[in-house]
């Protein structure tokens, strides 16, 4: 196990799942085949590390049956996998790590309880804090990674306020046709997110806009302001195609520490409430719905929103 788990870790060092095995001899304890996952590399959804070992080992031993051969993995087999190693005649399945996504030892289906013509041993969770932390680390990075691509800057100028007002123009009327009317999209952008609406904003209730980017591009927007103790997050808005892509969860990781520095107890926002995706996302963000309420915003449209709340310091 600690050499599957050395090709698990070059297996994350270029970039892919890290995912180890090998196929050990019982006769002489010798590794006969190593293989480690290169699905990226090989451009190859069958080239997972287990099948790697396998035809490396066939290689080695000159036939395809791996009798008295064991295998030793980092993480719980998928149904792919098991098959080749039923295929292959292997006597034991040794893995580390479970995986109750994908699992075929037990934790989603069980392969080798099935009456086929060869029957595995399986013993899982062999050395299996190290082999998980290597999946958890692995996971962790890649998901840093991607967030801090998103940086949160303040609009402070005339010129970029007017870059905001045509973001939201733009991504007001991708985003709502399926939830309000054109007409009142209109007049919502009009009275909220135009230049003259924003201006207001700033000077009246102490307003703050700010540039979502990526990489430099502006992606999107959002806007805020104190109300007493609590921070209100009036909008965050990302353009259609950057959407779906946990961004908004470093806006919130934004506003959490704008709270922590500013010394608000909570902060909060109103979600439509047929936008369920949306109010799914903030629960997960560790948002409670705290109330709500039908909101006139003039010339006979309103808005029927939850408010939800998350107070700073509780995940
Ligand atoms: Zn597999």
């Amino acid at each position: 196990m600690e050499r599957a788990l050395l090709l698990a870790e070059a297996a994350a060092a270029e970039g892919e799942v890290p995912v180890g095995a090998v196929v050990v001899r019982r006769s002489d304890d010798r590794i006969v085949g190593e293989g480690r996952n290169r699905r990226e590399a090989a451009r190859d959804p069958l080239a997972h590390a287990e099948l790697e070992a396998i035809r490396n080992a066939s290689r080695f031993l000159g036939g395809w049956r791996l009798s008295g051969c064991d295998i030793y993995v980092t993480l719980e087999p998928c149904p792919m996998c098991m098959g080749g190693i039923i295929n292959a005649r292997i006597d034991r399945v040794i893995f580390g790590a479970y995986d109750k996504k994908a699992g075929s030892c037990g934790s989603v289906a069980d392969l080798s309880a099935y009456p086929y013509n060869h029957r595995p041993d399986v013993k899982g969770g062999v050395m299996e804090e190290r082999c998980a932390a290597l999946l958890k680390n692995f996971f962790a990075g890649k998901r840093n990674k991607k967030l801090n691509e998103i940086k949160i800057v303040k609009a402070e100028t005339d010129d970029q306020l007017m870059r905001i007002a045509a973001l939201a123009d733009e991504i007001w009327h991708e985003y709502f046709p399926c939830i309000i009317s054109e007409d009142q999209i209109n007049y919502m952008v009009e009275k909220f997110c135009s230049f003259k609406a924003m201006k207001d904003n700033i000077k009246n209730e102490n307003y703050s806009y700010y540039f979502v980017k990526k990489n430099g591009a502006d992606i999107g927007y959002t806007a805020a302001k104190p109300d007493g103790d609590r921070l209100f997050l009036s909008k965050i808005y990302l353009k259609k195609e950057e959407r779906g892509k946990k961004y908004s969860r470093r806006i919130i990781e934004f506003y959490e520490e704008r709270c922590l520095n500013e010394g608000f107890v909570s902060m909060w926002l109103t979600v439509n409430k047929h936008n369920d995706s949306t109010i799914a996302a903030y629960k997960a963000m560790g948002f409670e719905i705290s109330g709500e309420g039908v909101a006139d915003i003039g010339s006979g449209y309103v808005m029927d929103d939850y408010y939800m709340e998350k107070i700073i310091g509780r995940n």
